[in-house]
């Protein structure tokens, strides 16, 4: 018999897969597609992932290599997973090889074993609990080990022990701990039964989705903040583990809260795996493998969770679906949401999109009968909405950014015994630093971008390549000593608060005061509390979060989204002015919001305020329909970055030629344009935009594009990248 050709996706940069001949003493019954395999490649060793199995390939198999060596029996990457990635592969341009490489777990990806299905928990044996942990007071890593198993003797999941495999080996070796599996609990005793009947709009919220339990069909959970979105996934993802399959659901990166995992873990004692970016490689393994063997029936994750298999898929659901941290700003630009979307059609179950501001993508989905659109119009118990207030700050002296009238109903909320939750969208003292005489400002050296003056550690840092230095007491151009910061970070208004209210406790939460790990937790304990009392905060404070006592939310500048080069900046600013006024009066206690702006007439921002974001998410759709934007087109970037400008715009430039060469009408090309931050870590960034009406025109043409491109040596000058459906243009 002839030997076998093995089609392998290689982590490489180029958009193909490779043919191998099956290594000599391979069982052909093992070559299924999903298994990994190592493979020469070049002058290197690599690991791939097998694709397809056949009997031909497009070169002479005299010249094909074998592969050395079958890593797995069975296939790691389950089905759906494998056709999803190939999918992605194809519709975001991106290279098959790299894209199997960002949808495995590294340690997988180095060639690691998968544990054993079952062996991915651990307990203590007799001889372990009969060590006194005292006199372990030298290996103090193994003895937290021995306490945590010696107060659940049945057995903990590795994801929960966080150590490294090694401290555990060396337990085992001593025979004190010892691998097992957890019993896996019956449904049906491990459910806690809802705290709440669900009100009208939630129970037909949930019949509507139940009803479709046994097949694809993606609905849109619109419901205002506080409606009770989260409590309509939790009673469908009971009837999914009723019937013994899994939930999948996906948060943005800043939705994974504590708080949410209590929820979670109140209602349902199951094993949870959990995918997030602060996982070591060990703990990320521990709960990919939990989710593709089944002993996890609920996976939670950010992002690249949508890449977990799972052994009983049953229902899919993504939160905050118009998060824009769901699309992957680098790299393997994917958008989770449509993966999501994508994968439950695969696997023909249902996926539910849940949002208080739902992206117009969605909502035009929507439109055109492709999603089903439930309501929750109305916040849950006796919480009413908001009221809203806009602010001109034109006619107010700001003190730190902060008007007199804000000031005075601060002032008036906190008296009243509530809290008060301030928002601002920047961090650091102050945007930059400017001289007085001469007009100078503190710039990024590798940067078109300013320094923001940092007083904590009295540096100004750049937010885009991380570059710092010290805080020019003089200025370089004129040589005065007039300097000044400039505008507001929430630094500074921590310390506006501090003198304006100084026995009032603060919370302020932003990248700079969570650094530290277990800070943001504790941070936003003192905030639920009612410890602090003012709260101040990047949008890091404004997701997701309750705080109960809230009753006056101030958004400090909201005119930084609307006046931006980004099309989807009103958008975007429209979300997050509903998401942090949703933070407000969730109790008994109604709610209020202020809006500071210089434009107080803009009409989105008014029709937000006054019709509500229904309203104007309807506007706004009818604008890019009007502007032919997306959602009404659909548009690719190819961005470009060199270390002269001309060369990044040169090689766009050629790229335009070549697309208009094609003839193809169907497709605008737009640019090249330099982007709004040309130079970014001492790099010069240019874009070009593809749009069209008819999306199939467009991908074919990226298609050969970006196989020519890769060949050509003007593309080797400059990295490229291609961007389909850009979360942003910058
Ligand atoms: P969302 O996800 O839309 O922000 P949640 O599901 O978190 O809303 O619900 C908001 C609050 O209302 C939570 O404290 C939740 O426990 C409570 N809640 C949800 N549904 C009900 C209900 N049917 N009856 C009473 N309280 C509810
Ligand atoms: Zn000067
Ligand atoms: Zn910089």
């Amino acid at each position: 018999m002839d030997n076998l050709i093995l089609r392998i996706a290689v982590p490489s940069p180029l958009h193909r897969s490779f043919d191998y001949l099956q290594p000599a003493d391979a069982d052909p019954a093992v070559l299924q597609p999903g298994i990994r395999l190592r493979i020469p490649f070049g002058r290197r060793t690599v690991i791939g992932v097998l694709l397809a199995v056949g009997n031909e390939s497009e070169i002479d198999r005299q010249r094909l290599k074998p592969a050395q060596q079958v890593l797995d029996e069975t296939p790691v990457i389950s089905r759906d997973v494998m056709a999803m990635v190939q999918w992605a592969s194809d519709y975001y341009h991106y290279p098959i090889g790299d894209a199997f490489s960002a949808a495995l777990p590294a340690l997988l990806r180095r060639g690691q074993q998968p544990l054993a299905a079952g062996a991915s928990a651990w307990r203590i044996t007799p001889a372990g609990q009969a060590i006194d942990t005292r006199t372990l007071s030298r290996a103090p890593r193994q003895a937290g080990v021995l306490a945590l198993l010696g107060a659940h003797l049945q057995g903990v999941h590795r994801s929960a022990i966080d150590v490294p495999a090694s401290v555990l080996r060396a337990l085992a070796d001593k025979g004190w701990i010892e691998t097992c599996r957890l019993h896996e609990p019956h449904a049906e005793h491990s459910i806690v039964p809802s705290a709440h009947t669900l009100n009208p709009a939630q129970q037909l919220a949930v019949d509507a989705i139940l009803a479709h339990m046994d097949r694809f069909t993606p609905f849109l959970l619109a419901g205002v903040t506080g409606s009770g979105k989260t409590e309509v996934y939790l009673e469908l993802i009971e009837t999914t583990l009723a019937c013994e399959q899994q939930a999948l659901l996906l948060v943005p990166e800043i939705g994974l809260t504590p708080q949410l995992l209590a929820r979670f873990q109140r209602r349902f004692q199951v094993p949870l795996a959990l995918l997030h970016s602060a996982l070591t490689d060990h703990e990320r393994l521990a709960a990919w493998q939990l989710a593709r063997s089944g002993e996890a029936p609920i996976i939670i994750g950010t992002r690249s969770a949508i890449f977990t298999p799972m052994a009983r898929p049953g229902l899919i659901v993504v939160d905050e679906e118009h998060d824009a941290s769901l699309k992957q700003q680098d790299g393997f630009r994917y958008s989770a949401r449509d993966l999501a979307v994508w994968r439950a059609r695969q696997l023909n179950i249902p996926v539910v999109l849940g949002s208080a501001t739902p992206s117009l993508e969605s909502l035009l989905n929507v439109e055109q009968g492709r999603y089903r659109q439930l309501d929750l119009p109305e916040r849950t118990g006796v919480a009413v909405q908001p009221t809203y207030r806009v602010l001109d700050v034109r006619k107010q002296p700001l003190e730190d950014g902060l008007s007199r009238p804000l000031l005075q109903r601060i002032r008036e909320h906190l008296d009243a015994g509530n809290q008060v939750l301030l928002f601002l969208n920047r961090r650091g003292f102050a945007p930059t630093l400017m001289c007085y005489d001469c007009d100078w400002v503190a710039e990024c050296k590798r940067c078109d971008a300013r320094m923001t003056w940092h007083q904590h550690d009295q540096l100004l840092h750049c937010h885009h390549c991380g570059s710092q230095r010290p805080v020019d007491s003089i200025c370089p151009k004129c040589q005065g000593s007039d300097l000044h910061p400039q505008g507001q970070g929430t630094e500074r208004v921590e310390q506006a608060l501090a003198a304006h209210f100084p026995d009032v406790k603060r919370v302020r939460i932003d990248r700079d005061t969570t650094r530290r790990k277990g800070e943001l937790d504790r941070l936003l304990q003192q905030a639920r509390h009612g410890e602090g009392r003012l709260l101040l905060g990047t949008q890091m404070l404004a997701k997701g979060h309750h705080f109960p006592n809230v009753t006056l939310v101030g958004i400090l500048d909201a005119d930084h989204g609307l006046f931006s080069t980004d099309f989807r900046a009103s958008e975007r600013m429209a979300q997050l002015i509903v998401q942090v006024a949703g933070r407000a009066g969730r109790h008994e206690r109604p709610g209020e919001v202020i809006i500071q702006t210089c434009h107080p007439e803009h009409p989105l921002l008014q029709l937000l305020i006054n019709q509500g974001y229904p309203a104007f998410a309807r506007a706004a759709l009818a604008e890019r329909r009007e502007a032919r934007m997306p959602p009404a087109t659909a548009m690719v970037l190819l961005r470009a970055e060199a270390p002269a400008a001309a060369t990044a715009m040169g090689f766009l430039d050629a790229v335009a030629a070549r697309i208009n060469a094609t003839g193809n009408r169907a497709v605008e090309v737009w640019g090249p344009v330099p982007a709004t931050m040309e130079r970014r870590a001492g790099r010069y960034r240019a874009q070009l935009v593809l749009q069209s009406e008819q999306r199939g025109e467009l991908q074919r043409l990226l298609g050969s594009l970006v196989r020519q491109l890769e060949t050509t040596k003007e593309a080797r000058r400059v990295r490229w990248s291609v961007d389909v459906d850009p979360a942003d243009t910058y």
